[in-house]
């Protein structure tokens, strides 16, 4: 527990804000957390989380959550874009569950949020609660909202995204990067695709300037559809908007018939241009903080930015707890733990857009030599440092 009773704002109810908010009231913090929007909601579509965020949410009381509607796929099957043949198989199921304790579950966006916001007291989220500025006090921070209301804090926590206002005030304006993909998505009910037979598995199809995922969720019901295709710029006013399935379905022309037989399939998508960020070299500074997207914002091709986010909350919760008043000396000790292994995903989540993408040659048939030999990508060896890696296992600072 912890040994002061600090207040805490969050900004952002997002999956990082939210799960950050229940680390923090399990260590004994009063927490709030403020969100712009009018209710609570994710994007319909799929999310992966892998055993080093489910053991995040297992502690905080949601496993049974988690089981009711995740799917608990068996692989992480990697395939060729048009014949279809394995790239590289690695477990996800028992094996994966055996070695790190927890289990890869897939998931409804809308589910894993529910689940969160169920577990956080309703009194403590406050709606239609967007931040505008933040202003340092010294011994408290004060956070400030459109429309005029405001709140002085001990502790405050940017989870409000990409394209953070939190981020903004403390180290000043910079536009996250277009990454040169967007991602097509969509979710498709399972009973349209029952012909295709499709093993309870994640699969990604690799092929030339573009890549292909679908998986099972809500209890293999629905289908989740993402198709990334490159693409020069984002011209469009708003990151994300209704896309036309149309152009899906021509960017994956010529693409082995059970990824055309799925996009058949999608009524509805959206598009999303991916934006990144440089790594930051500090996210704190005095009383705030960051978490999530608004300090780490990665391209999904590790399937680790909302699992990152978790993995903050978890190891910002005990860097507190262990700190006592030395908040500014938590909130270092914090990014420090954190920023090294963000960082490195976010450059190896990059490297995966060209790995994904490589044209059929020389460098391809090299690629898939290297993922035949199991030691790569996904493989179980490979991925080990992620999921077993325990986000509320932090050492104490020497004096604290
Ligand atoms: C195609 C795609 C697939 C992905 N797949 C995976 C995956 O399989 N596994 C995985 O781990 N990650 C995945 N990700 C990444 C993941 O979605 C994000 O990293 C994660 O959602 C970030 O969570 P967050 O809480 O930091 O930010 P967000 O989810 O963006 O939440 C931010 C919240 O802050 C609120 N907010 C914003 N500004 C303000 C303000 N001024 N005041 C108050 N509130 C504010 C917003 O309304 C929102 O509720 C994927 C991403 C994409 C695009």
């Amino acid at each position: 527990m912890a040994s002061t009773n600090l207040s805490v704002g969050v900004v952002g109810g997002g999956v990082g804000g939210l799960s950050a908010a229940l680390s923090l009231l399990r260590a004994g913090f009063d927490v709030h957390v403020f969100e712009r929007a009018s209710m609570l909601g994710e994007v319909g579509a799929g999310v992966q989380v892998s055993p080093n965020a489910s053991r995040v949410l297992h502690r905080l009381g949601l496993a049974e959550e988690l089981a009711r509607t995740g799917v608990k796929p068996r692989e992480f099957h990697q395939r060729r874009w048009d014949d279809g043949s394995t790239l590289l198989r690695s477990p996800l199921a028992e094996p994966l569950e055996a070695t790190f304790g927890f289990p890869h579950y897939q998931m409804h966006r809308a589910d894993l949020l529910d689940a969160l916001a169920t577990a956080v007291p309703a009194e403590r989220i406050h709606l239609r609660r967007r931040l505008t500025s933040l202003v340092d006090r010294g011994d408290r921070i004060e956070a400030r909202f459109a429309g005029g209301t405001s709140v002085e804090v001990d502790v405050l926590v940017g989870a409000d995204g990409i394209h953070s206002v939190v981020r903004d005030e403390l180290f000043g304006p910079e536009d996250p990067h277009f990454t040169g993909c967007v991602a097509y998505r969509g979710l498709v009910p399972a009973d349209r695709l029952r012909e295709l037979a499709l093993e309870t598995t994640a699969q990604l199809w690799m092929g030339p300037g573009r890549h292909f995922v679908h998986y099972f969720v809500r209890s293999r019901g629905l289908v989740n559809v993402v198709a990334i295709v490159e693409q020069d710029a984002w011209t469009r006013e708003s990151w994300t908007d209704r896309g036309d399935i149309a152009d899906a379905r021509a960017a994956f022309d010529g693409w082995h018939p059970q990824v055309r037989q799925i996009l058949a399939a999608v009524d509805e998508t959206f598009i999303w241009a991916l934006f990144d960020r440089a790594p930051l070299e500090r996210w704190s500074s005095g009383r705030a903080t960051l978490l999530g997207d608004a300090c780490h914002a990665m391209l999904p091709f590790m399937a680790q930015g909302a699992a990152q986010a978790i993995e903050d909350g978890a190891t910002l919760a005990a860097c507190l707890a262990q700190a006592g008043s030395d908040v500014a000396g938590a909130l270092r000790h914090y990014e420090r733990l954190r920023i090294p292994r963000t960082s490195r995903l976010q450059a190896l989540s990059a490297a995966n857009k060209v790995r994904f993408h490589l044209p059929d040659g020389r460098l391809q048939r090299e690629r898939d030599a290297q993922m035949a030999t199991g030691t790569t990508d996904f493989a179980f060896d490979a991925v080990a440092w992620i999921y077993k890696h325990d986000a509320a296992a932090v050492e104490r600072v020497a004096g604290s």
